[in-house]
């Protein structure tokens, strides 16, 4: 006798994907979506993935191209017993939706070519804006520690990349359908105080002049790259 298939409606996977909870094609299977900055682990991390996955999925931990991971194959019955026991793990949901996602970066603080801290960078950058939300869409940052470029920050809506000690900034960069590479801003931050202060005028201006739905590149597009630098006083 087959087994009934739960009902899930399309209000019910909307809501789940607001909390890194995506349906799988079958709709009755999920993959759930965990928090890295920087794609650094512990070993308390690997272990509490491995908790999950065995314990609530297939066994299986997909590592995403934005050095997250994600634990596929959870059947929807299981995920309220998956989600409340997260709450004594040390691991939490990635970012979803219109906000500052999980920040990438390259081991640049102890690659032999890196100019800069990126693992400490990205941790800085993530404490400032990990929480930002209600963007016009979402918003990814990448840090690489040099030119050799690892962590695509070009392909990034910010991407910082290590020049000497300094900082060079590109911005509206993305992959995805319709991918553009972002323009590097005509200076170099020497500090992180004053790079996380651009950061911090940059994401304001795209809160404020995006559309709907309109990824950062596109908002630069329509309004220009130099009218941008003159509103944030760059
Ligand atoms: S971008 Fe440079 S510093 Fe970073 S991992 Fe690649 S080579 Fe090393």
């Amino acid at each position: 006798m087959k087994t009934k298939q739960p009902e899930i409606t399309n209000e019910e996977i909307a809501k789940l994907k607001e909390s890194a909870i995506f349906a799988e094609k079958d709709r009755i299977h999920f993959t759930a979506r965990f928090l890295v900055v920087g794609g650094l682990m512990t070993p308390e991390k690997l272990r509490a993935a491995a908790t999950i996955a065995k314990r609530y999925g297939d066994g299986t931990v997909h590592l995403t191209t934005r050095q997250g991971f994600e634990i596929p194959h959870i059947p929807y019955e299981k995920l309220p017993l998956m989600r409340k026991a997260l709450e004594n793990l040390p691991i939490e949901p990635a970012r979803s939706g219109k906000c500052v996602r999980s920040i990438v970066a390259c081991p640049g603080t102890y690659c032999k070519f890196g100019g800069i801290d990126t693992q400490g960078l990205a941790h800085a950058i993530f404490k400032k804006f990990g929480k930002r939300k209600n963007l016009p869409h979402k918003f990814k940052i990448a840090v690489g520690g040099c030119r050799h470029c690892c962590a695509k920050p070009q392909e990034n809506d910010l991407g910082v990349m290590g020049a000497g000690k300094g900082y060079a900034v590109f911005v509206g960069g993305m992959a995805g359908k319709t991918p553009r590479w972002g323009d590097r801003l005509p200076f170099i931050m020497q500090t992180q105080t004053e790079l996380l202060a651009l950061i911090k005028v940059v994401i304001d201006w795209y809160a404020a002049h995006g559309l709907d739905k309109e990824r950062f590149g596109a908002t630069i597009e329509r309004i220009g790259l130099s009218n941008m630098l003159a509103d944030i006083g760059y």
